[in-house]
């Protein structure tokens, strides 16, 4: 099948190129982002292939649908990018990779928790500048601390499980209890992972619900000196709430895979730049906060399966019309 690749780096093409070997697509890789303004390089190809900050919104799926294009293969997990209501009225088809590892982005939690904990960011550029100094670095044991895991999916689960062999208490909280959960923590309501948790991590999806679930209110009931972390997505967390919690000594460390706003930021290399956003470049000036580019997904073994599990959907969508990784709009209700 013709697919027209967009937001495509050089990883992407290498991952992509090498696992086609088996599914002889005809893959054409796009640099840009997929917009408004881009989407008339997706004529003459029935399926596209987006990834996490592509916009899909009801405008860009009419320009698609228009231009003849019947699949949109995410190379993602999440779909909160995607209209899925504006895309089931066209007859989009639209299939996700919905596990890929979810070892990648809990060991990449963790690194952040440890990093933020034993001050890893601060120490290194210290000791480079030959100041070994430990004035300011002290941090805690994890074993006994109690950490609060939001959504007890695929990854959440992985993360109890590294938690646990370290020693920590774990809290969670999920709409959709499950056994496994049960078994490596004890649920409870929101407002009681917020009093108890000395360290609150983000795993659910980004839905109208969880939009903003950290926000002021939730903060105001958080231990004083909290860590959060978040490499879920990142409107889970009202940024100028979370600022005006740092600057009060209210949340003591702050750990973000994603940001709110990241779409105009990530993935591109700025340098050379002046960052216009002026939360984000708040969020940057703060010594407790340490923030990845969305990159927690980013090992051998996720991209190898991201490029299969997406490739695999194409070929079942060609050849059968459905595909079993579908995602309609039941998933979001
Ligand atoms: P999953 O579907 O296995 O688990 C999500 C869990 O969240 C489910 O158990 C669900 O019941 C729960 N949930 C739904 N609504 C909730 C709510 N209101 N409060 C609390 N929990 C709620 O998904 P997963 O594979 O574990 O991925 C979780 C999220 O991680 C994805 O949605 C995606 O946003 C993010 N992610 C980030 C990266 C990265 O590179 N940073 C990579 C992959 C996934």
């Amino acid at each position: 099948m013709k697919v027209a690749f967009f937001s495509t780096k050089p990883y992407d093409r290498r991952f992509f190129t090498e696992a086609n070997s088996k599914y002889g697509h005809e893959l054409h890789f796009i640099e840009a982002r997929l917009t408004q303004n881009t989407s008339a390089l997706a004529a003459g190809y029935p399926a596209i292939c987006a990834f996490v900050n592509d916009e899909l919104d009801a405008g860009v799926l009419i320009r698609l649908a228009k231009q003849g294009v019947k699949l949109i293969a995410l190379r993602s997990a999440g779909f909160n990018n995607v209209d899925l209501t504006a895309a089931e009225e066209l007859g989009l088809m639209v299939v996700r990779v919905p596990a890929y590892s979810p070892y990648a982005v809990a060991e990449h939690t963790l690194g952040l928790m440890l990093a933020l904990n034993r001050k890893i960011h601060r120490a290194y550029n210290r000791v480079r500048d030959g100041n070994f100094s430990l004035e300011g670095f002290v941090g805690f044991d994890m074993r006994g601390k109690t950490v609060g895991i939001i959504g007890t999916g695929k990854i959440g689960r992985v993360m109890m499980k590294i938690l646990n062999g370290i020693g920590c208490h774990i809290l969670c909280y999920d709409p959709y209890p499950n056994d496994e959960a049960k078994q490596l923590g004890t649920y409870v309501d929101l407002p009681t992972l917020f009093q108890k948790s000395d360290i609150i991590s983000l795993h659910c999806p980004l839905t109208p619900e969880t939009h903003h679930i950290i926000n002021s209110r939730a903060l105001a009931q958080m231990k004083q000196g909290v860590m959060i972390i978040n490499t879920s997505r990142g409107a889970l967390i009202d940024t100028h709430a979370i600022i005006e919690s740092i600057k009060s000594g209210q949340v003591g460390y702050l750990g973000l895979d994603v940001y709110e706003e990241e779409d105009d930021l990530f993935f591109k290399d700025l340098s050379g730049q002046v960052i216009q956003d002026d939360a984000f470049s708040r969020l940057l000036t703060f010594p407790n906060v340490l923030i990845t580019g969305h990159q927690a997904f980013f090992t051998e073994e996720a991209l190898h399966n991201i490029a299969d599990t997406t490739l695999s959907n194409i070929t079942e969508f060609e050849q059968s019309g459905t595909c079993k990784n579908i995602v309609t709009t039941e998933m979001i209700r």
